[in-house]
């Protein structure tokens, strides 16, 4: 398989431990994001490295739909919403993977284009101390328990 050691998904890849895994076959794997839009926003990786969700063979882009699928159903067993977002944005880092996010507000994912006053300000990513890893590894436990029953 194709990786990249400057790539911070290879290393995840190479380096994760099973219990932050929500699911894994031989060419994807799936874990929530440290830095969740909403509780459990999932990400599904690929093992191998692709830069973008355009350089994917059909077989791997469709297991990731469906893996998608599934995730989502979990969601919403998990929270009360009825959409789950599922997207590539390919904006942050050169390694295929999709987000999985139950969509409480319509402002969960979206545009500054759709914005109407625009005053949108970025923060940075989310310093990871041990209340987040808490909650990172109950979102997993919780993910994996509603994916085994989808
Ligand atoms: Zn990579």
């Amino acid at each position: 398989m194709t990786s990249s050691n400057d790539c911070h998904f290879c290393k995840i890849v190479n380096n994760y431990r099973p219990s932050q895994i929500i699911y894994e076959s031989a060419e994807l794997i799936a874990f929530p994001s440290f830095d969740p839009i909403r509780e459990s926003h999932t990400l599904i990786v690929t093992k191998e490295h692709f830069d973008y969700f355009d350089d994917l063979p059909k077989s791997i882009s469709h297991n990731i739909i469906d893996l998608g699928q599934k995730i989502a159903k979990a969601q919403k067993m998990l929270y009360p919403v009825e959409r789950v977002g599922f997207l590539y944005t390919g904006g942050d880092i050169a390694h295929v993977h999709a987000h999985i996010v139950p969509l409480f507000e319509k402002t969960d994912i979206t545009s500054l284009q759709y914005i109407k006053d625009g005053n949108v300000e970025f923060k940075g990513p989310k310093e990871i101390t041990p209340v987040v890893m808490e909650n990172f590894d109950s979102v997993t436990k919780q993910l994996k328990s509603a994916l085994e029953q989808i």
